[in-house]
């Protein structure tokens, strides 16, 4: 008897992508595409990817 039960999962190649922060679509980050770099409260400096430059703008 073999247990499958440890099936790949879907999120594993989340090193190639990101998700946009303005819309939530995945972005094959081996092309270009916009990163908003912000200073958060703390000052811990965060990267935003974004899909397209309209997600960009529609963010701030
Ligand atoms: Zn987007």
């Amino acid at each position: 008897m073999t247990e499958n039960e440890h099936i790949a999962t879907t999120g594993d190649d989340s090193e190639s992508t990101e998700l946009c922060a303005q819309c939530g679509v995945s972005i094959d980050t081996s092309e270009w595409h916009p990163v908003v770099a912000d200073d958060g409260a703390d000052g811990e400096l965060q990267l935003y990817p974004f899909c397209d430059e309209t997600c960009r703008d529609e963010w701030e």
